[in-house]
């Protein structure tokens, strides 16, 4: 590693996210541990100039093409490298300006870039699930072939890695995901179908971007962590079980096979497991919040209602069946979401078109990498028709 003997550079693809901006938080708060050398944006100039003039990365990269002259111009004056578009994100992701990515861009987008950091053989602290819910074989084959660590920031995943610590001779029986139900907990389709955007976003422990806010509230995020967990941990699908755990205190479990479940616990504030996967294997001191034993308070668990939240019954449908099925159940969530997001169509319709598109997209059992991309786009398609976007 450069910059002395152990400062590990860090590339945040995603800074101005929610994910991102507390990275940098965490980043900020350990100048002797950690710089940030690669931050990049979709569209939000203004932060990242910002973030860029704090942290004098050596790389900038503006999504939104038209953007570039205004993020040049504005870091002009400091010897900072600025890049636009898809293409040079993909290309800085293969570049040595940093040793570990915290890959935190939503969405399908943040696939390639990834991919190419596993392909330059750089750890990667990934907090975009839809990375190995779409690929995860080809994900998990390269970062194998090329020993790129993938660590993971989504907080069940860290939990569960967490837990793994000294359990390398030990089989998993299984995980158990906790799900905190979010803002719908308990509610029935009746009271869904008139389910607004602005409720939907209000997540009860988490504050997090727009995508996962809404994949959460129809529990579409669990199913997707389902998929992303199997990958991470080389499980088989009868492996992974869901359990609602409003409190979000429990962040999953790992039951082994003398029955035994180990569980990682602590506030819901996702600062922390972005700061164990960079700080990974060591553990950094904070001042964050402390879970407090002494105020009343009951851990609870139920059964996920998956009658009402159907999204989970289609995400478990695809990762039992596989292949390219997780590809376009992502691919048809995204287009969903987004279209609710703008108020187009309403919080059942979300359900449906992923489900429409599974059945519509033909099904390939072993996809190569360009056909992941095809039934993305096909999927895309599809789902779009359905709601004339
Ligand atoms: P966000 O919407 O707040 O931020 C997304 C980031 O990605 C932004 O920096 C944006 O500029 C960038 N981006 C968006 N579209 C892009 C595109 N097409 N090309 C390049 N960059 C693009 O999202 P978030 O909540 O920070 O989530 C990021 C990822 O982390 C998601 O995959 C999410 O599932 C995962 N995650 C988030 C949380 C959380 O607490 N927010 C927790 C666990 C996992
Ligand atoms: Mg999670």
């Amino acid at each position: 590693m450069s910059n002395g003997q152990s400062k590990k550079r860090i590339a945040v693809f995603g800074s101005t996210g929610s994910v991102g901006r507390q990275a940098l938080e965490v980043i900020d708060a350990n100048p002797s541990l950690f710089s940030a050398e690669v931050l990049t944006a979709q569209n939000n100039d203004e932060l990242l100039i910002a973030q860029a003039l704090h942290f004098k990365p050596d790389i900038v990269v503006i999504g939104e093409e038209k953007k570039y002259e205004k993020v040049k111009s504005a870091l002009a004056s400091h010897p900072i490298k600025v890049f636009a578009g898809e293409k040079a994100l993909e290309e800085v992701a293969s570049m040595d300006s940093y040793d570990i990515m915290l890959a935190a861009i939503v969405g399908f987008a943040g696939l390639r870039p990834t991919l190419n950091a596993i392909e330059n053989g750089k750890a990667v602290a990934l907090a975009n699930k839809e990375t190995l819910v779409v690929a995860g074989d080809i994900v998990m084959r390269k970062a194998l072939e090329k020993r790129a660590p993938i660590i993971p920031v989504d907080s069940e995943h860290s939990a569960i890695f967490q837990c793994l610590v000294g359990e390398t001779r030990n089989p998993i029986e299984k995980i158990i995901l906790t799900a905190s139900g979010g803002p719908f907990l308990g509610k029935k389709p009746n009271f869904l179908v008139n389910v607004k955007r602005d409720h939907a976003l209000q997540h009860p422990n988490w504050s997090m971007g727009a995508k996962i806010s809404i994949d959460s509230a129809t529990l579409m995020n669990k199913g997707l962590e389902m998929i992303e967990a199997k990958w991470l941990f080389n499980l088989q699908p009868d492996q992974i079980q869901v359990v609602i755990h409003p409190q979000s205190i429990i962040h999953s479990m790992i039951q082994f096979e003398d029955g035994s479940l180990k569980s990682q616990m602590g506030m819901p504030d996702m600062k922390l497991p972005i700061q164990y996967a960079l700080g990974f294997p060591k553990r950094i001191a904070n001042k964050f919040p402390r879970y407090d034993f002494k105020k009343p308070n009951t851990l609870t668990f139920e059964e996920p209602d998956t009658k009402t939240f159907r999204n989970l019954t289609l995400a478990t449908d695809a990762l039992f069946k596989g292949g390219n099925l997780p590809c376009i159940l992502n691919a048809a969530n995204e287009i969903a979401v987004f279209a609710f997001l703008r108020n187009r169509i309403g919080f059942l319709d979300m359900t449906d078109l992923v489900e429409r598109t599974m059945h519509q997209v033909p099904f390939i059992e072993h996809p190569t990498l360009e056909e992941y991309f095809e039934s993305d786009g096909e999927a895309r398609n599809f789902a779009a028709s359905l709601i004339k976007l």
